[in-house]
C-alpha cells in the first residue's frame, strides 16, 4: 500500500505532506545540547524523538544528513540566551577548569547516555567554537544588508527594522506589537536599541574566558547565530527539517529564521518540528527549576522520588509511548507500567523464533503492517505504532499457545514487521540480563557446582569451573566455601 508521510509543521500550524527538496536526500538540523552540565531526561526526550524521525526517514529509504550541533560557547544565562554570563565559562570558573575541559566532560557524558538510550549518532555534529569564522561572516552579511548595528564592539539584530519588510513572528504566530508589549523594558545599561533586539556578536569583557578576534574586536558569537551558520554550512540555505524542543521555538528558532532571511532572503527549513516537554507533576523538567532527573539516576534508582531504577530501554519505551508533540509526565507509576509493557512486547518478540507454522493459516499480517505504516506516516505517531505492535504480540502469543494458526508467508511477514518496527524504527533492543542480576546468577551457578561436587559428579563440577573460566570468572575454593571473582 502506497502511503505518504505527513508531518506537523509549526511554521504553518498544519500537518503537511512531507516532500523533500531533493529526494532521496533529506537534510535535518536539530539544536544540540549546551554542554555545561549533564543532559537531563527532558533533553534526552527531545533527542529520542528526533532519533525516531531520523530512523523512520532512513527506513523509508531517504538518505538523511542529520546535523545536530554541540553548543560549546555563546549560550548566555538570560531567557533569550544573550544576557548574563556564558554558561560554560561560568561552570569552568566555578570548577577551576578550562572551559574546554567542561565541554569535553559533558560532551563525552552526553554521547554515553545517547548510546545507552540507543539513539543513532547524527551524520555531522559541529561545534560552535569550530565555526567562529562562518559566524563572523554571517554577521558581516547581516550588517551589510542593514538588519544589524554595532554598539561598543557588540553587534545586535534590529528586529523592528527587520519587521518593516519581513514577518518576525512568522514561526511563533505573534505580531510585533504583542511581542513588544510582553517583553520587559530595556535596562539603563542595555546597548540594544529595541527590546526584542538580540546579540549576534558580543564584546568580551576582559575576564571572559572564550573570545575570538573579529572586525569588531575581541568577542564571541551569539547562541542563535551558531545554528544559522552551521545549518547553512552543512545543509545549505534551504533544507528540509529543522527541529528542537518547543521551548526553543518562540525565541531561538524565531531569531534563527530572522538571521537567515536577513542574510539570504530564505527561511532555512521547510518543516519545523517541535517536541513537547517532559514534565514532573505537570511542570517542565528543567535544571533551573531543580526538578530534573539525570539518566544515571533513573537507571540506578538513586533519586529521592524513585522507588527503584529502570533500564535504558524501559526509559526509551516510556518516552516512545507518548506522541512527541504531547507533554509526558514522568513518575514511578508511569515507569512501572512502561516496564511491564516493554517486557510484554520483548517476550513476544523473543517467542517469534519458536513459532510453528500450519499448512493453512487463520491470520493475515498485511493489514497490521499497513496500520504500522499509517501510524508512523501520521506525524510519527509512535504510541499508535506501539498499540499495533501489541496486537502483533497478541498474535505471536496465540500462535505459540496453539490457539491460532499461521502459515509460512504470514509468519515471515510478522517477523519482518516486528524486526523493522521494534528494532529499526523504535530503536528498542533486547537487554542482556541486567548487571545487577549477575552476582545472583553466579551465586546460583556456584551452588549448583557445589552440589555436583557433593554428589561426586566431578565431570559436571569441572565443566562449570572451566566454563566460567573461559567467560572470565574464576572460582576460589576455601574452607569457608567457594566464591567467585572476575579474572
Ligand atoms: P539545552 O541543552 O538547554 O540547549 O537543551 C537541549 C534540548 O533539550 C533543547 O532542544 C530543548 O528544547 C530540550 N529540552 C529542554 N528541557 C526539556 C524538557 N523538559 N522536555 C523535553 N525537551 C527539553
Ligand atoms: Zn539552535
Amino acid at each position: 500500500m502506497e502511503q505518504s508521510l505527513f508531518v506537523y509543521n509549526t511554521l504553518t500550524r498544519k500537518k503537511e505532506k512531507f516532500v523533500p527538496l531533493a529526494p532521496p536526500h533529506v537534510g535535518m538540523y536539530v539544536c544540540g545540547p549546551t554542554v555545561y552540565s549533564d543532559a537531563h531526561m527532558g533533553n534526552c526526550r527531545t533527542y529520542i524523538s528526533f532519533d525516531l524521525v531520523f530512523r523512520y526517514l532512513t527506513h523509508l529509504g531517504y538518505k538523511v544528513r542529520y546535523v545536530r550541533n554541540i553548543t560549546d560557547a555563546g549560550h548566555l544565562e538570560g531567557d533569550a540566551g544573550d544576557e548574563g554570563e556564558d554558561k560554560i565559562s561560568k561552570k569552568a570558573k566555578l570548577a577551576q577548569l578550562e572551559p574546554m575541559e567542561i565541554v569535553q566532560k559533558y560532551t563525552v557524558g552526553f554521547h554515553e547516555v545517547m548510546q545507552l538510550l540507543n539513539t543513532l549518532p547524527p551524520s555531522i555534529e559541529p561545534t560552535a567554537t569550530g565555526h567562529i569564522i562562518e559566524q563572523i561572516e554571517l554577521v558581516k552579511i547581516i550588517l551589510e544588508k542593514g538588519f544589524a548595528y554595532e554598539v561598543n564592539g557588540s553587534i545586535y539584530f534590529d528586529v523592528e527594522k527587520y519587521n518593516q519588510s519581513k514577518d518576525y513572528g512568522l514561526l511563533n504566530g505573534r505580531n510585533l506589537e504583542d511581542l513588544l508589549n510582553n517583553t520587559r523594558t530595556l535596562g539603563g545599561q542595555d546597548d540594544k536599541h529595541g527590546k526584542l533586539d538580540f546579540a549576534l556578536w558580543i564584546k568580551a569583557k576582559p575576564e571572559h574566558l572564550m573570545k575570538w578576534p573579529s572586525p569588531w574586536g575581541l568577542g564571541f558569537p551569539g547562541w542563535h547565530l551558531e545554528c544559522s551558520a552551521m545549518s547553512n554550512k552543512y545543509l545549505g540555505q534551504q533544507f528540509d527539517i529543522h527541529g528542537g524542543g518547543i521551548d526553543l521555538m518562540p525565541t531561538h528558532h524565531t531569531n534563527e529564521i530572522a538571521q537567515n532571511v536577513a542574510s539570504c532572503g530564505k527561511i532555512p527549513a521547510n518543516y519545523w518540528l517541535h517536541t513537547n516537554m517532559l514534565t514532573v507533576n505537570g511542570q517542565k523538567m528543567s535544571k533551573s527549576l531543580g526538578n530534573s532527573f539525570l539518566p544515571h539516576e533513573l537507571f540506578s534508582g538513586e533519586h529521592s522520588i524513585l522507588s527503584r531504577g529502570y533500564s535504558p530501554m524501559t526509559v526509551r519505551f516510556f518516552m516512545l509511548q507518548a506522541h512527541y508533540r504531547s507533554t509526558l509526565d514522568f513518575g514511578n507509576d508511569a515507569m512501572e507500567a512502561s516496564e511491564k509493557g516493554f517486557k510484554r512486547l520483548m517476550n513476544a518478540y523473543g517467542l517469534l523464533k519458536n513459532l510453528v507454522v500450519s499448512e493453512e493459516g487463520e491470520v493475515q499480517i498485511q493489514p497490521l503492517l499497513d496500520n504500522c505504516y499509517s501510524a508512523m506516516n501520521d506525524d510519527f505517531n509512535s504510541p499508535v505504532l506501539i498499540a499495533e505492535l501489541f496486537e502483533a504480540s497478541r498474535i505471536v502469543n496465540s500462535v505459540y499457545d496453539k490457539k491460532l494458526k499461521i502459515d509460512q508467508p504470514n509468519l515471515d511477514l510478522l517477523k519482518t514487521l516486528m524486526t523493522v518496527f521494534i528494532e529499526d524504527v523504535l530503536g528498542l533492543q533486547n537487554e542482556q540480563a541486567a548487571n545487577d542480576d549477575l552476582p545472583k546468577i553466579l551465586d546460583l551457578i556456584v551452588t549448583l557446582r557445589n552440589e555436583a561436587k557433593t554428589n561426586k559428579d566431578y565431570a559436571t563440577s569441572d565443566k562449570i569451573r572451566n566454563g566460567l573460566q573461559t567467560i572470565g570468572f574464576q572460582l576460589n575454593d576455601s574452607k569457608e566455601g567457594t566464591n567467585w571473582s572476575k579474572i
